[in-house]
């Protein structure tokens, strides 16, 4: 495990830093997509909103975690597969939010289906989220 989160970092040309460490481990070990104030609940005591935020910022950046909207502007994060690299990212799946336990996970196996846009319109991204009930909640 500990290999891995430092591959992880490096292979991303980052360096290893205990909060870097402590952030992708909430990720590996988080089902669903994080948002900064969950990294902020489960890190405990050890790290404030600024080196959350940077971390978050630079995971985005070097294509470790990509973010997902909400309707509250909250912005949630979940690890990418394979794929992605610096400033691109390959997460085209689908993102499901469970109504009853509020969690959101990424359906990597469910593509976005590419959607016609008329003339004109230039598309750079497409999000999808799914609402309804999880598969442990139903
Ligand atoms: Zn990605
Ligand atoms: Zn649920
Ligand atoms: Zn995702």
């Amino acid at each position: 495990m500990q290999t891995n989160l430092e591959k992880i970092l490096r292979d991303k040309s980052l360096s290893v830093t205990d909060g870097r460490k402590k952030i992708l481990t909430l990720f590996l070990n988080s089902k669903g997509a994080l948002s900064h104030a969950d990294i902020e609940r489960r890190s405990g005591e050890h790290f404030d909103r600024v080196t959350i935020y940077r971390t978050l910022q630079t995971f985005v950046e070097k294509g470790i975690v990509h973010t997902i909207p909400t309707d509250d502007n909250t912005i949630m994060y979940a690890l990418c597969k394979d794929g992605c690299a610096e400033n691109h990212h390959h997460d085209d799946h689908i993102h499901f939010m469970c109504t009853s336990c509020g969690k959101t996970e990424c359906l990597n196996e469910v593509h976005i289906p590419e959607i016609r846009i008329p003339a004109g319109y230039l598309t750079k991204e497409t999000q999808i989220v799914i609402k309804g009930i999880c598969k442990e909640c139903s």
